[in-house]
């Protein structure tokens, strides 16, 4: 699709880039229309084509292939080939990142949320004590998606007090290093140009506990789109219930937003990259500790201890690391007997270990 130059709608606003055109290649000539997926409903589709100069929607049948992997499941955000005249989705174009989540359901199978996002807004309320396990939570999961992280402080007119205000920006800094934060209050208007300009190109999803002013945010991002389009799916009794639906929304700023209810209740799944990621500078100091599986606990020699006994790491740090790895392993371990089994060993050797430590040194090992 060479003639879909970068200044193009489908390029400038949806974000078809010569990558996906790359991937596209052989549909194209197969007669295929490149297409982005913006809202799924049981196996049909709303997609977005390019049309001459502009875009238009259309509607698709999902792709004709049983694969039984929940994963290979169309989402929006999804980019496609589409068949226009027989009206279905031929294939899906390989993701570069996708969001995941573990159902509800005993069988702990993963489900699809967004695909292909650029940039993952994490917002958390200044209206409540900053949660930064919270924050933290939501990192993992973003770098594991293979999204752009930001972090996002709502209410930012809550906290009038500026001292106050930069406190909470740096405090937030140390549970997302690398990761820009940024105060954003809706009610007065307060960073969210600067939000906007940071979404302004790619796709973003927004992330955070119901309540944290996702919906406030993405109204003063998207103007009245997203109010018009919450109305109508309540109104037809759906409302944020629907689990089936995704809505990617252009922002008035360029960009466009991926509006997932469904990411609200999200956990962890699998997530032990994004965790490592998220917790980089202990990764960091882990790679000095004396043992190479050093559970920093009460191992000789271990880096990350020594850091926090100089006051280098916060010990919150720490303890949130561990919780979030021990969660991921529990969720991990749901679906893999093999890997449940080698943790329970690996469980057996360390306490083993510490129970040898502490014959040893005849002192008391540190609380986990
Ligand atoms: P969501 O559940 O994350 O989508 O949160 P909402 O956008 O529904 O917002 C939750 C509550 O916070 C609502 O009562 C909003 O009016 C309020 N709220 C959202 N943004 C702001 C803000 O910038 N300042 C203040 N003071 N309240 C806000
Ligand atoms: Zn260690």
């Amino acid at each position: 699709m060479s003639h879909l130059t970068s200044a193009h709608p489908f390029s400038a606003r949806y974000g078809w880039d010569e990558g996906f055109a790359e991937a596209f290649t052989p549909y194209a000539a197969q007669g295929m229309s490149p297409a982005r997926i913006v809202r799924v409903d049981r196996g049909r589709c709303d997609v977005v084509v390019p049309d001459g100069d502009g875009v238009r929607t259309a509607s698709a049948d999902a792709a004709p292939v049983a694969t039984g992997d929940p994963l290979k499941i169309m989402c929006t955000g999804d980019w496609a080939a589409v068949d226009l005249e027989r009206g279905y989705v031929r294939a899906l174009l390989p993701r570069r990142s996708a969001f995941v989540r573990s159902t509800s359901s005993k069988r702990s199978e993963g489900q699809i949320l967004a695909a292909n996002v650029d940039q993952a807004v994490i917002a958390v309320s200044l209206a409540a004590e900053l949660d930064l396990g919270r924050v933290e939570r939501f990192l993992a999961l973003a770098w594991e998606s293979g999204a752009q992280p930001l972090v996002v402080l709502t209410k930012a007119d809550l906290v009038p007090d500026p001292g106050t205000l930069s406190h909470l920006v740096s405090d937030a800094e140390t549970a997302a290093p690398g990761v820009q934060v940024l105060p954003v209050s809706a009610a007065t208007g307060e960073g969210v140009d600067v939000l906007a300009a940071a979404l302004a190109s790619g796709t973003s999803v927004l992330l955070g506990q119901s309540g944290a002013g996702k919906s406030t945010l993405a109204n003063a991002l998207a103007g009245e789109d997203v109010q018009d389009v919450q109305a109508i799916r309540d109104s037809d009794g759906k409302g944020r219930h629907t689990t089936t639906t995704r809505d990617l929304l252009p922002l008035s700023w360029g960009g466009v937003l991926i509006d997932t209810p469904g990411l609200r209740g999200v956990g962890l799944w699998d997530a032990e990259d994004g965790v490592a990621r998220t917790f980089s500078e202990i990764e960091a100091l882990a790679g000095d500790c004396r043992f190479a599986d050093c559970g920093h606990h009460s191992e000789p020699g271990c880096a990350v201890l020594a850091a926090v006994d100089a006051g280098e790491l916060p010990p919150r740090r720490l303890d949130s690391y561990r919780k979030l790895l021990r969660e991921n392993a529990r969720l991990a371990a749901r679906t893999d007997a093999r890997l449940r089994a080698e943790m329970r060993r690996d469980w057996k050797q360390k306490q083993a270990l510490g129970r040898h430590m502490m014959e040893r040194k005849g002192r008391s090992v540190r609380n986990p």
